[in-house]
């Protein structure tokens, strides 16, 4: 079975080209006009690679050329220009995130010459989350301090998994004691979270392999670490058609994998965040989650309550108001728009009342295991129990399974439930049940 991640609501392959630049901005001008404006979240998407994963299904670029990260820099704070000149300059933000690809392939005068730029453009909240991506093969611990005095104050580092087999099966070689030295330094610099990405499901792996790797991650003690599924997609993505199917592991197995991950990371004192995500219980996003006031976004789980996020580079995705945009997923295409003076946003969509109501249930049970009726009804004035008659009803299924209780107050997943939240999910997504073509999706079971 497979479905979507929730990072938006609709999804992003829900997004129509009729939904474009003048629709969206509209809403950045209605923005404009608030006299209190809320923080925003900025994500910035630097596409290159100078070498290609094979696993890999982001939007990135391979190329050795590094002097292209100069050229992009100067588009992408011209695409900043765009929006300061429509919402005006130092607005408040208190998240940012670099993706990609992969940030760190632009050289440090082109890291700080972005990060000046964002500077003058906008205003950081006092606590402000400031991360960055970083690819362990192409860093050292004097590249991690500049990014510490560049105002970083979050690092995620892409590992996928320890064992030199899989590491070569899927083109991405890199020692292990590279990854525990950069940690080490991390720490050292007191960065406030470090995150490690696993894969599970890459060729090669076992149960029995995978377990090392987890007891390594472990062992780093980053604050959070994401074990991620590798989705096989390879007429979508390119690069995964050099992966032999025939060495990946059965689903089986896979699942043995994700067992073995909740377990041993558990063992090893990290709290189950929600979907692939772990982290210490001191760590913001466990204190969220106990709470029960976790989000989510493009970014993945976040601390920060649902907000407008800006997002620059090529393909990014941003949301304003009751309105998602994308920018253009062709660098070329990405590039003449923002040149020509005009926000190169492809594709979009505007929510329904009916859709924000289901992004709130959604996000609800993705983030906090619960389906509360009162909030439901205090928020949009609407009885959850005769507008998701149906859905609840096919929810008695997973009751029967013991994965949710459904009662008076609402509907709250199981301890077991909280591994299963995106089906319960997909129960409430009324694009689901249109017969338009839907995007290729991950695995959720
Ligand atoms: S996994 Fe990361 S580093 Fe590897 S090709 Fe994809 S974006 Fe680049």
């Amino acid at each position: 079975m497979a479905g979507p991640r929730y990072t938006s609501y609709p999804t992003a392959d829900r997004f129509v080209e009729a939904f474009g630049a003048p629709e969206y901005g509209q809403w950045l001008d209605h923005r404009a006009q608030s006299p209190v404006p809320t923080p925003l979240s900025l994500y910035v998407h630097i596409p290159f690679c100078q070498s290609v994963c094979w696993y890999c299904a982001c939007n990135k670029i391979g190329t050795r050329d590094r002097s292209r990260g100069d050229v992009y820099v100067d588009d992408l704070l011209r695409e900043l220009a765009l929006y300061t000149d429509r919402i005006g300059t130092g607005q408040p933000v208190s998240q940012m995130h670099w993706g990609g690809g992969t940030p760190t392939f632009l050289m440090p005068p082109a890291l700080e010459r972005l990060m000046q730029g964002i500077e003058r453009a906008v205003r950081f909240t006092p606590q402000a989350e400031r991360s960055i991506e970083v690819d362990p093969r192409s860093v050292d611990s004097a590249d991690l301090h500049r990014l510490r005095a560049l105002g970083f104050n979050r690092l995620s580092f892409g590992v996928q998994d320890f064992d030199p087999t899989v590491q070569q099966a899927v083109h991405r070689v890199q020692s292990t004691q590279q990854v525990f030295e950069l940690t080490r330094a991390a720490h050292a610099l007191a960065f406030e979270s470090v995150n490690v990405d696993l894969i599970h499901g890459l060729p090669h792996q076992t149960p029995a392999r995978f377990a090392q790797t987890l007891d390594t991650v472990a062992e780093l003690r980053p604050d959070r670490i994401a074990v991620y599924g590798y989705a096989h997609l390879p007429q979508r993505f390119k690069p995964q058609r050099r992966i032999h199917e025939a060495d990946l592991p059965s689903a089986g197995d896979k699942l043995a994998m994700m067992r073995s991950a909740i377990e041993r990371l558990g063992a090893h004192g990290y709290v189950h965040i929600g979907l692939d995500h772990f982290a210490l219980p001191d760590d913001a996003l466990a204190i969220a989650q106990r709470m029960g006031v976790l989000h989510r976004n493009f970014m993945g789980y976040t601390t920060q309550p649902d907000c407008d996020m800006i997002g620059l580079g090529v393909s990014a995705i941003g949301r304003i108001g009751p309105s998602y945009g994308q920018n253009a997923r062709m660098l070329e295409t990405w590039q003449a728009s923002v040149r020509a003076g005009v926000l190169p946003i492809e594709r979009g969509c505007e929510l329904s009342r009916d859709d924000m109501l289901r992004r709130f249930v959604i996000m609800s049970m993705m983030c906090n295991g619960t389906i509360p009726f009162a909030a439901v009804e205090r928020d949009y004035l609407v009885s959850a129990q005769q507008v998701f008659r149906d859905e609840l009803e096919r929810l008695r299924e997973f009751e029967a399974l013991g994965l949710v209780r459904i009662d008076a107050d609402g509907v709250t997943a199981t301890t077991l439930g909280r591994f299963f939240v995106r089906p319960i999910a997909m129960l409430f997504d009324r694009a689901l049940r249109s017969a338009l073509p839907r995007g290729q999706y991950s695995r959720v079971l």
